[in-house]
């Protein structure tokens, strides 16, 4: 099977080109931990590091992309490339059964993001790191490369290694793995919070700390690897706080930039319900939230509302050219001239939006939900 190769990397050029002079120079660390916010393209770059590393003729521009193992990492097939992440715990009593189904789960998916690149796995229990998956790794870290003179294992989401005692011991596991690595072995950890890793994990790692893209990276992304009109690409870029992923999550399944546009209208229609005068309008704003259902649509105007906010922060805080749609600028001015607001309430109010977003994916009821919402943004915003 031929596959798809992996879209190309965007953004982190400086610490691309690091790590890539180091890899020229034969410097590269061993053992590197990738961390920064969640969606901004970690994982990623965590195999663009593995291609460098089993490239043939790498470049200060990072794995030529032409020779073979270039060309076999580009499409998940690099035998000497050992992608891990999380998975949730397969159905076995038997720890050796646990630890082929583990391995199986891990294929299986691999296999999924060979075939799309964009995969998102749904799965009905919570991933973690079990100490199965960590044997698996030991036992492939503990074998000669198939292929080249090194072998790469690209460890996603380290940080869930240990969200529970359960799996402390996949932690400690990794960790003699990490004291004594083979010497032909390379490992490329991600998290989104490496405070959650064990301190004696995160000493043994070179961090690499990854910021946010520039909205001009994640526009073009949108547009070359998913088509994406300019117009839509650049408002979701606009709302995307520099990661690629988040753009992809807040992208219309369909309807393109026209349900970006409305999820905008029913964000403001929100933010000036919880300004008006008369409690009427926030009651009104509450009813017309849909009790139950659509809650996808639900989270997404919450989501809106927050753009809103921090578009009134920026503006709030004389920095008109930060909103993400500069077209409205103007119209938050125009409403802070009426009514000035408390700019560090505005950071309180989107703080309570993002606690609404947690309560909508519970089972609580919408319009008390807005309702709370909108009377709680009121009291921080105008008292
Ligand atoms: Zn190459």
């Amino acid at each position: 099977m031929s596959g798809t190769a992996l879209p190309p990397v965007h953004g982190h050029a400086d610490v691309r080109a690091t790590l890539a002079s180091a890899a020229v120079a034969g410097s590269l660390a061993q053992s590197i931990l990738l961390h920064g916010p969640a969606g901004i393209g970690k994982e990623r770059l965590a195999l663009w590091i593995a291609q460098l590393v089993v490239c043939q003729a790498p470049t200060a521009a990072g794995g030529c992309g032409e020779c073979q193992p270039c060309r076999m990492a580009l499409k998940l097939e690099h035998p000497d490339v050992h992608w891990f992440f999380p998975l949730p715990r397969p159905d076995a009593s038997q720890p050796e059964k646990l630890r082929e189904k583990l391995e199986e789960a891990r294929y299986a998916e691999l296999s999924a993001r060979r075939t799309d690149p964009f995969h998102v796995p749904a799965y009905e229990k919570p991933p973690a790191y079990f100490l199965g998956t960590i044997q698996n790794l030991q036992k492939l870290a503990g074998m000669r490369p198939a292929m080249g003179s090194r072998k790469v294992f690209v460890v996603g989401d380290a940080e869930l290694m240990v969200p529970q005692e359960s799996s402390q011991e996949a932690a400690n596991a990794f960790l003699k793995l990490l004291e004594e690595p083979p010497a032909d072995t390379t490992l490329v950890l991600t998290a989104s919070s490496p405070g959650a890793l064990l301190p004696t994990i995160r000493s043994r790692v070179l961090p690499v700390r990854l910021l946010p893209l520039a909205a001009d990276d994640v526009q073009a992304f949108l547009v070359n690897e998913r088509g994406m009109a300019a117009d839509e690409a650049r408002a979701l870029a606009g709302i995307s706080r520099g990661a690629i992923g988040r753009a992809l999550r807040l992208a219309p399944q369909g309807g393109g930039a026209g349900v970006l546009a409305k999820r905008r209208e029913a964000g403001k229609s929100l933010l000036f319900a919880a300004l008006a005068e008369s409690p009427s309008m926030r009651f009104a704003a509450a009813h017309g939230v849909p009790p139950a259902g659509a809650r996808g649509e639900f989270t997404d105007n919450l989501e809106a509302l927050a753009e809103w906010l921090r578009d009134l922060l920026a503006v709030a805080a004389g920095a008109p050219d930060q909103v993400a749609y500069t077209g409205e600028a103007r119209l938050l001015e125009k409403m802070l001239e009426r009514r000035p607001v408390r700019p560090e309430g505005v950071a309180r109010s989107i703080m309570r939006v993002q606690e609404a977003q947690e309560l909508a994916a519970g089972n609580v009821n919408p319009q008390l939900i807005v309702s709370t919402l909108l009377r709680g943004i009121r009291t921080d915003l105008v008292g």
